[in-house]
């Protein structure tokens, strides 16, 4: 036996139960075919938490998860719980998860499938071929630097401050991170900054490329972010791994994940220091289609795929995963959000049924 993990599942609210429950049947089956075993455990987050327990992310919960190898969600929100206190929302959970596990690295890819590349809004001799990782910076930066806040002024009216602030400490973990992952790729490392005119990318390039002896395979080079924008829809196949400042990164990456054309599709990793990793489609609780059999679960499960091989470093169970999503594409098989008009479409648990037997096939 290969080996035995701990997974926290955290369906979470809208369709967060129906695609966990797809995510779960392939890990299940990836476990069975390469020979090592899960202990799952659930736990509630989000609105489910709030009506169980009145706080969206419980003790219980966080201890769970700190106490997995791997935390695997689905997703928490939705309108009956938009009028609460900002601190008393679903979304709140996440902030608390980020924060308990200390997760700083936030690696979000994006990759056409050719099945897909009617999907994406560019050309599909511009996006073909896309493959792209962009690790972004999670808890530092821009969203968290101090001072921050509205302050009045002394000559009257006000002033809105942020402050984009990082350690070296803090660019070195991150861009470890960054260099490992693009070593298991192609072995090219884009930072992105914006050193021309901000002290602090001037102290993120020089950390980088100090970390870069250590990293001999892999090509560093550097981008302007404003450059960079512009790149990712000009020519994004130059793009291998992009590593970046928080919000720098959160702007990027929704970017680059439009590349690829369904929001359905996309995975995610949030890793910290050696403990517990996040796992969860970049998408929301989708509740206008929640209940109704009609979500994606292929971005969950490809969340799945991202877990076995950051995590668990089953990286052969990790690829036959995302092998079956390909498989089930290549046979024609569309939910509604990733459909040509006119297509068949198949719900989540059927896609799940098709997904399965495709792995086990
Ligand atoms: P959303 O991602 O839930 O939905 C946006 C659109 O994409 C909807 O039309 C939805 O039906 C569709 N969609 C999303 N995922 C899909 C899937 N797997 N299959 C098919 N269609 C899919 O974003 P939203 O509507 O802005 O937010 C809904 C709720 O989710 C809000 O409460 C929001 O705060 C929350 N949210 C949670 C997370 C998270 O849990 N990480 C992320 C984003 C939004």
């Amino acid at each position: 036996m290969g080996g035995r993990y701990k997974i926290a599942v955290l369906p979470g609210d809208g369709i967060g139960t129906e695609i966990v429950q797809v995510g779960v049947a392939m890990l299940e089956a990836a476990a069975r075919r390469f020979d090592f075993a899960f202990d799952f455990e659930e736990a509630p987050i989000g609105g489910a938490a709030i009506g169980a327990t009145g706080e969206p992310l419980p003790a219980a919960t966080l201890e769970l998860c700190k106490a997995s190898d791997a935390v695997f969600l689905g997703a928490v929100g939705g309108p009956q719980w938009d009028t609460l206190p900002s601190d008393k929302r679903p979304e709140k959970a996440l902030l608390g998860l980020r924060a308990g596990l200390g997760l700083f690295a936030n690696l979000r890819p994006a990759r056409i499938l050719p099945q897909l590349i009617g999907a994406s809004a560019l050309k599909p001799e511009v996006v073909e071929g896309v493959d792209i990782l962009v690790v972004r910076e999670l808890t530092g930066g821009l969203y968290f630097g101090i001072p921050k806040g509205i302050f009045p002024e002394k000559k009257g009216g006000r002033r809105g401050v942020n402050t984009m602030s990082y350690s070296t400490f803090e660019i070195e973990r991150i861009g470890r991170v960054a260099f490992e992952a693009a070593r298991g790729r192609r072995g090219k490392l884009c930072s992105v900054d914006k050193a021309n005119v901000l002290e602090v990318s001037q102290l993120w390039r020089e950390v980088i490329v100090g970390l870069a002896p250590e990293y001999p395979d892999v090509e560093l080079t550097h981008m302007y972010v404003d450059n960079c924008a512009m790149q990712l829809v000009r020519q994004p196949r130059q793009f291998d791994t992009i590593v970046t400042e928080n919000m720098f990164g959160d702007i990027l990456s929704d970017e680059a994940a439009m590349l690829t054309g369904s929001i359905g599709m996309l995975p995610s990793a949030s890793l910290g220091s050696g403990g517990p990793g996040l796992y969860e489609p970049v998408h929301g609780s989708a509740p206008d289609i929640a209940g109704q059999d009609k979500a994606n679960p292929l971005a969950q499960v490809l969340s799945g795929a991202m877990l076995l091989r950051h995590s668990l470093r089953q990286s052969e169970a990790a690829q036959a995963v995302e092998k079956a999503v390909q498989t089930v594409l290549e046979q024609g098989c569309r939910t509604g959000d990733i459909a040509a008009p006119g297509a068949h479409i198949v719900g989540c648990r059927a896609m799940g049924e098709r997904l399965l037997a495709a792995f086990e096939g």
